[in-house]
């Protein structure tokens, strides 16, 4: 039955837009049913969602079960929280992650930082956020580890010395500090950071494996390819 508050924008996962884009829902149903004897039941929202970026139109259920109950301290308050777990899919099925270019070139730098990477994309294909945030933070540390850092020590003390290694900027350091934090939380605590949250983390993650593998590479060799400056001439006169 559709009422107002089914009908307001969400965020959704645009086949073409990708996740997190809002989109209007121009269509609602919601299928319901219950186990009385058991005392149990299930929901599921179908939307017909309307992407406001490029007008495309999917659909979305969003299934919910009385029994399928997440509990999550509130920071702010320490309070214990609960709430429905949401499994969500969507129709046409969503595009996968974007791969950058660079991608294959990674197996040439290292296979193992390749196959990590390989991984976190493989887990925001089918949204999976809790395991895709500590595939990053697992990424981070092979890179700085084959950058030099000593594995051994912690997140901040890996950080620190990949800046005095000049592989980091001080701005960096603070992205990938707050993104080490991030895969944290969701390796101790299962936080399942939101698709918003994964996108920043896989820019952070991404811009650091670029700078510090690829286009280091590919400066040298245009360094190489420059032809060298002639010695300077009078001008004409
Ligand atoms: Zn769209």
């Amino acid at each position: 039955m559709p009422t107002d508050e089914k009908l307001k924008p969400i965020k959704g996962h645009c086949p073409d837009c990708g996740s997190g884009k809002w989109a209007d829902p121009v269509g609602h149903y919601n299928e319901y049913e219950r186990d009385d004897q058991n005392d149990i039941w299930a929901s599921t929202d179908h939307r017909i969602l309307k992407c406001r970026g490029c007008d495309k139109v999917y659909h979305q259920t969003d299934f919910i079960f009385s029994e399928d109950i997440d509990y999550q301290r509130d920071p702010s308050t320490g309070e214990e929280v609960a709430d429905y777990i949401h499994t969500i899919h969507y129709w046409p099925a969503p595009i996968k992650q974007v791969r950058p270019k660079w991608l294959n070139r990674v197996p040439t730098v290292d296979m193992d930082l390749y196959k990590l990477l390989n991984e976190v994309y493989s887990a925001l294909d089918v949204d999976l956020a809790v395991l895709a945030a500590i595939g990053i933070r697992t990424t981070f540390d092979r890179g700085s580890e084959l950058l030099g850092v000593d594995p051994s020590l912690p997140f901040s003390k890996k950080l620190d010395e990949l800046v005095k290694l000049g592989a980091t900027g001080a701005t960096e350091r603070d992205a990938l500090s707050v993104m080490t934090d991030a895969g944290s939380a969701s390796a101790h605590r299962g936080w399942r950071p939101t698709p918003e949250q994964l996108d920043t983390m896989m820019q952070i993650i991404e811009a650091f494996v670029h700078r510090n593998f690829i286009l280091r590479t590919d400066v040298t060799a245009l360094k190489n390819a420059v032809p060298a400056k002639l010695s300077k001439k009078a001008p004409h006169t």
